[in-house]
């Protein structure tokens, strides 16, 4: 691990997990947040990439309005735990306007959401489209940029662009203490982030799957292989090796769990009935 250095003073509050509790109308309702998110028109290349996919889109989906605008997060807003992915799929979220959704069976989507499902995060092990009744718990998903690039592939200067988004929904979410970076891009982009912010860890963590890093600021950040068909297609990605950083991601924030998994079973029947009991709820309503 690398050695901590005292943390510098964050006038915002943001990255620390010692910030003060939400209130008053001086932290920035996450709604807002990802309002300007959707209105972002920053990077012109990214922009008309992904309208164009939009109008010529993928035969299977030719039937579909896709999102085609930047991708905000998507989650618990109490969540303690914070995954960065790296961008949004053309055909996936570009199309669904959902972070890590609608990228096929057996897509990053669907891996990802199976692990999070099985650790308790996620109500449901899939995540095929925005009414597909997915709940996170303790979770929130976002990216390091929020419009598809060609190729996945954004320029240095698009991912520092578009870091003020995800600086915006940390302050947005107070709790998080734990960062699961998924891939290095996305894991750089993090620490760039905390940066600019005045944080900085020394020496400076270096991306490995499953390694986990005490920052300045308290929070822990761990990397982990991006979920992408090439990492999953050719096990350089496999599932337990994903549960292993979950797993991990547990004894983080709830210390003394002896067996995360089963625990977690509980807390996931628990988000299932709530999930139930709000469709009942709406239905009465309609
Ligand atoms: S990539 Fe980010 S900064 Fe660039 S246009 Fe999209 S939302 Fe805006």
């Amino acid at each position: 691990m690398p050695r901590v250095v005292a943390p510098k003073p964050v006038a915002s509050g943001f990255g620390r997990t010692d910030a003060p509790p939400r209130r008053g109308p001086k932290r920035p309702a996450l709604q807002a947040v990802h309002d300007a998110i959707v209105s972002c028109e920053l990077c012109p290349r990214l922009r008309r990439y992904c309208e164009r996919i939009g109008r010529e889109k993928r035969r299977a989906f030719r039937d579909e309005t896709y999102w085609a605008k930047p991708v905000p997060g998507f989650g618990d807003p109490q969540a303690r735990l914070l995954v960065v992915g790296l961008a949004p799929a053309a055909h996936g979220a570009n199309r669904t306007g959902r972070v890590f959704t609608g990228d096929g069976m057996g897509g990053s989507g669907d891996f990802l959401m199976a692990a999070l499902h099985r650790s308790g995060f996620a109500n449901i092990p899939t995540s095929q489209h925005p009414g597909d009744g997915l709940a996170l718990r303790d979770a929130f998903i976002a990216a390091a940029v929020r419009c598809a690039p060609p190729d996945n592939k954004p320029t240095p200067e698009e991912i520092a662009r578009c870091l003020p988004h995800l600086e915006a929904e940390l302050v947005a979410l107070p709790r998080v203490s734990v960062v699961v970076a998924l891939g290095k891009i996305g894991f750089d982009a993090y620490l760039q982030l905390l940066k600019r912010g005045g944080v900085s860890a020394r020496p400076r963590p270096r991306f490995d799957h499953g390694g986990a890093h005490q920052l300045p600021n308290g929070q822990t950040l761990f990397g982990c292989y991006h979920p992408s068909r090439q990492n999953t297609n050719t096990g350089k990605l496999t599932a337990r090796m994903m549960d292993d950083v979950f797993t991990k991601v547990r004894e983080v924030l709830d210390p003394g769990c002896r067996d995360p998994f089963a625990e977690n079973a509980i807390a996931v029947g628990r988000i299932r009935n709530e999930h139930v009991a709000e469709t009942a709820k709406g239905s009465r309503h309609r």
